[in-house]
């Protein structure tokens, strides 16, 4: 993936860092994954927070905001292709005391 020097400042994509990313420094980018440290290049996609109703994998409704999103990345006809899923609240791992 390249490395870009970034032109604003943002938050690293990476899964466990969530850290800032700072303009001027150098980042990997792609349009993937967004915005990561060089150091964290090769982490896990982290979650981001799902805004839509939807369905998880397991079969259970997500309502929005529960849950999280997860990147699926496929390639179809020679394209990247890159797609949300939604995961509930149980396979997104978080408590659900509610
Ligand atoms: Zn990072
Ligand atoms: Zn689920």
């Amino acid at each position: 993936m390249p490395v870009i020097v970034a032109k604003k400042a943002g938050s690293c994509t990476a899964a466990g860092c969530g850290g800032r990313v700072l303009k001027g420094e150098y980042v990997e980018y792609s349009a993937a994954t967004g915005t990561r440290h060089l150091e964290c290049a090769g982490a896990d996609q982290g979650m981001r927070p799902n805004l839509k109703a939807g369905t998880c994998r397991c079969g259970a409704a997500a309502a929005p905001r529960e849950g999280s999103l997860v990147l699926k990345e496929t390639t179809r006809g020679g394209r990247f292709v890159k797609r949300w899923l939604v995961l509930c609240r149980r396979c997104s791992g978080l408590p659900t005391s509610s």
